[in-house]
């Protein structure tokens, strides 16, 4: 946003807490805050509080947590930094993210450094105070107008208090800048067919005890509010009715910008922050014109996507891959085109050998990320099929080191082909793992000490991958005179494994292609094999999904769908 230069004396703050449940998108109601506040010239900056110990999510199972989100500085995060990321097309940094783990280490640290002064250190005022100290930090190094702070967990657990805590103290400090925003949930239970406000007026009250009282609530339902329900809120919740914003559910969570927006929510919030001088009228037509390239196509691609993460008791997690679905999302609409994902299991294809057969049917088949050996077998079959009968394949991280397998193992001979991951003493460990992550392992140093974040990619001309990646940078940036034979750009990971240097020759003469590696030549990041032999056959060691945008579709996932697109025309 141009604000930059601006003189920031009194930076806003939007506190967004949820109420009722979990899961009734305070995510996305950040994310679309900010969108809006954007749109009128902003400078936004969004913060993601998570109340648990952890010092990140890296080191959590995926089926608990759902997606680890990586930031450039490679802190491995929660997905709703994905969320924030691809709403405000910002890329935000460890400076973004906190949770209990983070700011408690913080003031122990300080503690033991003598910065205290001597003095007793209390959990209040002093862990709340490095709740504030993180929050202004961030704003500072944003130089941002508003700041958007999301509270993880719900009203009334235990665990995020001491961020409440925080609010209220920088409420009562920062007289008029801070707002709060509460997100709740109207039921309709099914035997009474009426939406019910009595959690939201109890979620209220939960604030009220903290010592907060919400400013907006975004009142999250089924079907939209009715004015009577509007009213019942504002009396029970001591609000306006207009601050109480109708938010029912709604196809994609990109509308949920424009659907705020039809209650006014970016005047409301202008106005109750004062910042009447420094909003400009909305310009939303960037946003509104994806949205309506999101709901035109009438034509379907369908890709596989073959995981291990998939299941919670009764329930499908596609919430572990969220940031491939999204980057599929937007780069099926870039190609006019919807995506229709089918999540299948890689243990299925372990259990049924011919079970691979039922995968003709797609037009293009993706492996994402992925840890240790179940379904690995299940992965290398699909792979194999997928080379043999010319099926696209996009392999993401450990989708592109079991590419690299499946190709050793049956092209280059290499029949005991694998990853020291799961098969220390392997006869051909073709991915080993990284020089230095030897002793991290050996020594169990495991939290947030894999290769992460952004790191420069060298790409090599004439290569499929070159060729995207110089197609995507000229229309980008505009760039008329031919793409230089060399293309240096970044991409985001996370892995401790990698091609490992005693097999490439063998690789490479049995006819893969290293198309993409460090600049420093020593670790391979992308895989393929020329289009003369398969439509759309690459495997990437980073993880392009963390850097796919609404407005900015990576280029690799188009080119995936794009080669998707043409089978599906065969
Ligand atoms: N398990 C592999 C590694 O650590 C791949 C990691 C991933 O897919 N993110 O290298």
């Amino acid at each position: 946003m141009a604000t930059s230069g601006k003189k920031q004396k009194h930076p806003k703050y939007i506190f967004v807490v949820g109420g009722v449940m979990s899961g009734v998108g305070k995510g996305v109601a950040a994310s679309s805050i900010g969108t809006i506040l954007q749109a009128r010239g902003l400078t936004v900056t969004a913060l993601k509080i998570d109340p648990y110990i952890n010092i990140d999510a890296g080191t959590m199972n995926p089926t608990e947590h759902g997606e680890v989100f990586v930031l450039n500085d490679g802190d491995e995060t929660d997905q709703d930094m994905g969320n924030y990321e691809r709403f405000l097309n910002m890329s935000f940094t460890s400076d973004n993210y906190m949770t209990t783990g983070r700011v408690y280490k913080t003031v122990i640290e300080k503690e033991r450094n003598l910065e205290y002064g001597g003095r007793n250190v209390e959990v209040i005022p002093d862990i709340p105070n490095e709740v504030i100290r993180r929050i202004e930090n961030a704003t500072e190094k944003a130089n941002a107008d508003v700041t958007i702070i999301e509270i993880g967990g719900t009203l009334g657990e235990y665990q995020n208090l001491i961020f409440l805590e925080a609010a209220r103290i920088l409420k009562y400090r920062c007289p008029g800048d801070v707002l709060v925003v509460l997100v709740s949930y109207l039921p309709v239970p099914g035997h009474i067919g009426e939406m019910k406000t009595k959690p939201t007026q109890y979620a209220s009250s939960t604030l009220n005890n903290a010592g907060l009282q919400a400013n907006i609530i975004i009142a999250r339902g089924k079907v939209p509010l009715d004015q009577k329900r509007k009213e019942k809120i504002a009396t029970f919740c001591n609000i306006h009715p207009d601050h109480v914003i109708s938010a029912p559910d709604v196809s994609s969570i990109y509308d949920v910008p424009l659907n705020f927006e039809k209650d006014n929510l970016g005047d409301i919030i202008c106005s109750s922050l004062n910042m009447g001088n420094l909003c400009k009228q909305s310009d939303l037509s960037a946003w509104k014109k994806f949205v309506t390239k999101s709901k035109k196509p009438t034509k379907t691609v369908s890709i596989a996507v073959v995981g291990k993460y998939f299941s919670s008791g009764e329930f499908v997690l596609s919430d572990v891959y969220l940031s491939i679905l999204e980057a599929l999302k937007f780069s099926g609409y870039d190609n006019g085109v919807k995506v229709s994902i089918d999540y299948l299991s890689a243990m299925a294809f372990e259990k049924d050998t011919k079970l691979v057969s039922s995968l003709k049917k797609y037009d293009g088949i993706l492996i994402p990320g992925g840890f240790g050996k179940r379904g690995v077998e299940g992965k290398i079959r699909v792979i194999e099929y997928a080379r043999k009968n010319k099926i696209p394949y996009f392999g993401i991280c450990y989708g592109m080191q079991l590419m690299v397998i499946e190709y050793a193992r049956h092209i280059a001979g290499l029949k005991q082909a694998n990853t020291r991951e799961i098969e220390p003493h392997a006869q051909h460990c073709v991915i080993d793992i990284m020089d230095d992550q030897k002793s991290l392992v050996a020594g169990s140093n495991y939290g947030g000490t894999m290769r992460l974040g952004q790191y420069d990619l060298l790409l090599h001309g004439k290569t499929v991958a070159h060729g995207i990646y110089a197609d995507y940078f000229k229309k980008r940036d505009k760039v008329d005179k031919k793409i230089k034979d060399n293309i240096i750009t970044k991409e985001r990971h996370r892995h401790r494994y990698e091609v490992s240097s005693e097999y490439i020759e063998t690789l490479q003469k049995s006819g893969l292609v290293f198309s993409g590696r460090s600049p420093d030549g020593r670790l391979m990041e992308i895989a393929e094999l020329p289009v003369s032999q398969h439509p759309f056959f690459v495997g990437v060691q980073f993880h392009p999904e963390f850097l796919a945008r609404p407005l900015d579709p990576h280029p690799l996932f188009s080119a995936f769908i794009k080669a998707s697109l043409q089978r599906n025309k065969k």
